[in-house]
């Protein structure tokens, strides 16, 4: 029986996850955008064509939906619905954040899911890929409220991981305080003190140092990489930053220590511009310790102001770091930032970047780097925290902070020559897609037909 080419192979797939998953955007989207890459890959390996790995590999190998009700501060039941996909464990246990946002539905877990899995690859940390959360909104609830529902919520989420199996952490509305009710209810359930079942812990009781800043640092590490082939560099540099939650606080941080400007950042009511710089102490203190809006940012620091609405593509700047949230960074933002002279745009976000928009920058000659590759430093992290769990033992900063530069080195070289290799030197898309999609295709090949 003769094989189909790679395109048609890839038609053929892209077709039946469409009639398959209709109503899901983002899943095919994220979908469509790696499989328009790997016609190259399939053509140096016909036998992943004849094993259906690309068949197996678009469906998630279990997905979990449930009801998690809970009782709100005036006594009233609400109800939320959860959702765990475990999308593909060839590589090591299920790993991906959990989210808590109203906008959270199927096809976003599905397709944070699905970009995980590569992403996971590139870390060379021995993860598989999974992702959930919940409609819940953590905004204007009381502690009280947050540590009901995440009870609730772990409470039927129970059945379905370990530290063998599958190991959440946090993303949009989990950081450290739903991380540690999610723990103690784990605990509570199971009777067991099992510390890699869930990473982004307090640092007191398992939590590795770095982790609440490595995806952020990560991507500024990326971004540094990216430019150094330009022989350029994060020094000296104005950048645009979009978000003010754990992803785009430590974006800033990072790019101001090696000599940069990140002058913004933003929220869903706004963005704030800072021409000095933005203060990081100050922003930590409005956005973590008071959870706070970003106008307040605004309201303390003399020479910032506060846009309502509006669009941070708009400021001036040579880089570029999405980090709020999917498809927030769309073609007419692109062009502004053209516009205005950026050289580089690195993801914090996953997927912030429309597919129109990336061929805008790409073709504009701007360094472009893929959530997938730019974010893995917070999931490498989380890996770094199960070994250290594993292993009852714990890494001090500075070596944290190293091991974390080096794996976001290595992944930049994965991504810089599978770009080589499949004949579009620079183009991290497809180097990020298709080194990710060889590694986790060898090993289910390698698997069998499961
Ligand atoms: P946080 O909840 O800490 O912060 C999210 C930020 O984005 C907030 O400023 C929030 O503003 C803004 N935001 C969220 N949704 C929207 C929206 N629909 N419209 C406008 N603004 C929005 O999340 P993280 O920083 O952890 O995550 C940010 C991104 O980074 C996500 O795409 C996530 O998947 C990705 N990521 C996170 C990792 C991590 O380690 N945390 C790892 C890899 C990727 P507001 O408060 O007004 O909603």
């Amino acid at each position: 029986m003769s094989l189909p080419t790679p395109e048609a192979h890839l038609s053929a797939v892209l077709e039946a996850v469409e009639c398959r998953n209709q109503g899901e955007p983002e899943f095919l989207q994220a979908v469509r955008e790696v499989l328009e890459t790997l016609a190259p890959v399939l053509e140096e390996h016909p036998e992943y064509i004849e094993a259906g790995i690309l068949e197996r590999l678009v469906e998630p190998e279990r997905q979990i939906l449930f009801r998690v009700p809970w009782v709100d501060d005036r006594g009233k039941v609400q109800v939320n619905r959860g959702y765990r996909i475990q999308f593909n464990a060839a590589l090591g246990p299920y790993k991906g954040g959990l989210r808590f946002h109203p906008s959270v539905n199927l096809s976003v877990v599905k397709f944070l899911g699905f970009e995980q899995v590569f992403k996971n690859a590139l870390t060379s940390q021995r993860i598989g890929g999974g992702k959930g959360g919940s409609d819940f909104d953590p905004a204007g609830k009381s502690d009280a409220e947050v540590m009901r529902f995440s009870q609730a919520f772990m409470t039927e989420l129970v059945h379905y991981i370990g530290e063998h199996t599958d190991v959440p952490a946090g993303d949009i509305g989990v950081g450290a305080r739903e991380i540690g009710y999610l723990f103690g209810q784990y605990r509570r359930l199971t009777h067991r003190y099992e510390s890699g079942v869930l990473t982004g812990k307090g640092k007191g009781w398992g939590g590795a140092e770095v982790r609440t800043e490595a995806t952020g640092y990560g991507a500024v590490f990326f971004a540094e990489e990216m430019l150094a082939r330009a022989a350029d560099g994060v020094a000296g540099r104005r950048a645009i930053v979009s978000g003010s939650g754990n992803v785009a606080t430590y974006v800033i941080e990072k790019v101001q220590q090696l000599g940069g400007r990140a002058i913004t950042a933003s929220d869903s009511s706004g963005y704030i511009v800072d021409e000095a710089g933005i203060d990081v102490d100050l922003l930590k203190q409005v956005k973590e310790t008071e959870r706070a809006r970003i106008s307040e940012y605004a309201e303390r620091r003399p020479g910032a102001h506060f846009v309502a609405g509006g669009s941070v593509w708009d400021v001036r700047g040579e880089l570029a770091f999405p980090c709020a949230t999917q498809n927030e960074l769309g073609v007419d933002a692109a062009r502004e930032l053209i516009k205005n002279g950026v050289r580089a745009v690195a993801e914090g976000a996953n997927m912030p970047t429309t597919p129109e928009a990336i061929e805008v920058l790409q073709g504009a000659g701007v360094l472009f780097a893929p959530g997938k590759a730019a974010n893995a430093g917070g999931v490498a992290t989380s890996a770094l925290e199960m070994s250290q769990n594993a292993a009852r033992s714990r890494w001090d900063f500075d070596k944290s902070e190293s091991r974390l530069h080096e794996i976001m080195r290595d992944v930049h070289e994965l991504c810089y020559s599978a770009s080589e290799r499949y004949g579009k030197p620079g183009d991290y898309v497809l180097g990020a897609n298709s080194a990710g999609f060889v590694t986790v295709a060898q090993a289910m090949l390698e698997q069998g037909v499961i």
